[in-house]
């Protein structure tokens, strides 16, 4: 347990950035699969900030893992979304 001063100021599904270090609120959903341990169908995802999206979906990218960046609003909305 990490003691907190505020536990309850966020709710528990405030998305933040996957990057290190970063605490911004995502807006992206960077989706990926490693196909050497996911099944095609699977998705990983990462949130990203406005920032870090780039970096991210860079890295990804460069590894062929990357299957798409959607908005966080839109993923959400997805009825498969998760
Ligand atoms: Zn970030």
């Amino acid at each position: 347990m990490i003691p907190s001063a505020s536990p309850s100021d966020q709710g528990p599904e405030s998305p933040i950035c996957s990057a290190k270090g970063c605490r911004a609120a995502a807006v992206w959903v960077l989706a990926w699969n490693n196909p050497k341990v996911h099944t095609p169908e699977r998705r990983k995802t990462w949130l990203a900030c406005d920032e870090h999206r780039e970096h991210l979906s860079n890295f990804l990218g460069m590894r062929g893992f990357l299957k798409e960046t959607v908005e966080l609003e839109e993923w959400e909305a997805r009825p498969d979304a998760g």
